[in-house]
């Protein structure tokens, strides 16, 4: 036995160590070894009345076919300055079903906490796994997944939307015989009003035809990562980033994001393209650059500055008569431009098109910038 004062210093230290493991043991809980846990913010401007919020609402955990436990998916999506996650397990096809046999809910339950943790808005949904053709679907927000466990993939569909559910096509263009095609099963879920969007852009793959279809048919256009791998990037950059839906919402809830994704306020960001409906792509190109009254005027120019304020790079081509023939505004910063000028002190007009801003495909958005002149 240690004598009486030897006793008395030990505990202080023993205490100390047993703090230290149980930091320790909470360090390891909420951080990935190696990645700072830290949140790189992917900032796109709000447009009056709707908050932009970054969504990924496509992705896989260990409870289908992909490789990260869900809590994983949630801190990935955190650090990476999403705000929207649905984990979308396959229903029909769990490879690991041996080793992690739990119920569909099972990976938006282990999930929940962390997203509350991080404020990370959960979508709870699953991916509707079928041969292609037909294809595979993802349902969200649905409460009961495991009523999406049927045979009749008709039947599946009515009961996705007898739970509210927002239905999209996924990768129509992945694979098949008759792959890119529109069945007689996509029209009866459409005219049932059963199917309410469609991915144009799955990881890094875009599928021209969607794209026309939603514009036709007027399905919320939708870009996913449907990820399985761990997701490594630390940072997306106008360069590298993740596939995902801006979504123009009221509000930063569940019934904010289907209110605004069943009115088709969506911009996929895909391999640095913006691509989205006119109605919503031009407002949004109108927050994303400011551009400034010229700052000095010479004999036969001006100098003025113009802000991108998105994280894409936006490429201009010029379609009128004034102004450098293209140019590049780069993520976040703000260029200084010079246009040639034969009485500078006059307004001038610039007409442009936003070559990576897509309203349909091969479509870039034209633009025109207004230079207000000296006044006499
Ligand atoms: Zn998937």
């Amino acid at each position: 036995m240690l004598p009486a004062m030897r006793r008395w210093t030990i505990w202080p230290v023993l205490l100390a160590m047993a703090f230290a493991v149980q930091a320790a043991e909470l360090q390891h809980e909420i951080r990935v070894p190696g990645i700072p846990d830290v949140r790189q913010e992917i900032r796109f401007p709000d447009l009056p009345g709707y908050r932009t919020l970054v969504c990924d609402l496509h992705t896989h955990t260990v409870f289908s076919d992909g490789h990260v436990w869900p809590p994983v998916r949630i801190r990935e999506a955190w650090r990476q300055g999403l705000h929207v996650l649905a984990i979308t397990d396959h229903i029909e096809y769990r490879p690991h079903k041996e080793d992690v046999p739990r119920g569909y809910d099972r990976s938006p339950v282990l999930a929940a906490g962390e997203a509350a943790t991080r404020d990370i808005l959960l979508i709870r949904g699953a991916e509707i796994t079928r041969d292609t053709p037909p294809g595979h679907f993802n349902a969200l927000f649905v409460k009961d997944l495991a009523a999406l466990e049927h045979e009749d993939l008709l039947e599946v569909f009515r009961r996705a939307n007898a739970q509210d559910a927002f239905v999209f096509w996924n990768h129509p263009g992945w694979q098949g015989a008759e792959r890119g095609k529109w069945l007689e099963f996509h029209t009866t879920v459409y005219e049932n009003k059963w199917l309410h969007g469609i991915e144009i852009c799955n990881n890094e793959c875009y599928y021209q035809q969607a794209h026309q279809w939603a514009i036709e048919k007027d399905l919320t256009l939708i870009g996913t990562s449907d990820v399985h791998e761990p997701e490594l990037r630390r940072k997306n950059t106008a360069d590298d980033h993740r596939t995902v839906t801006l979504v123009l919402a009221k509000e930063r809830t569940a019934d904010g994001l289907k209110e605004a994704l069943r009115a088709g306020r969506t911009i996929v960001w895909w391999r640095g393209r913006l691509i989205g409906r006119e109605q919503w792509l031009r407002p949004f190109f109108e927050a994303c650059v400011e551009v400034q009254p010229p700052h000095h005027r010479i004999k036969n120019a001006v100098f003025l500055h113009v802000r991108n304020r998105c994280e894409a790079d936006i490429r201009l081509e010029n379609t009128g008569k004034v102004g450098p023939k293209e140019i590049v505004l780069p993520a976040g910063t703000v260029s200084l431009l010079r246009i040639a000028a034969a009485d500078p002190n006059k307004p001038m007009k610039l007409q442009y098109t936003a070559t990576n801003f897509l309203i349909a495909p091969e479509k870039g958005l034209p633009v025109t910038f207004d230079i207000p002149g000296v006044q006499q």
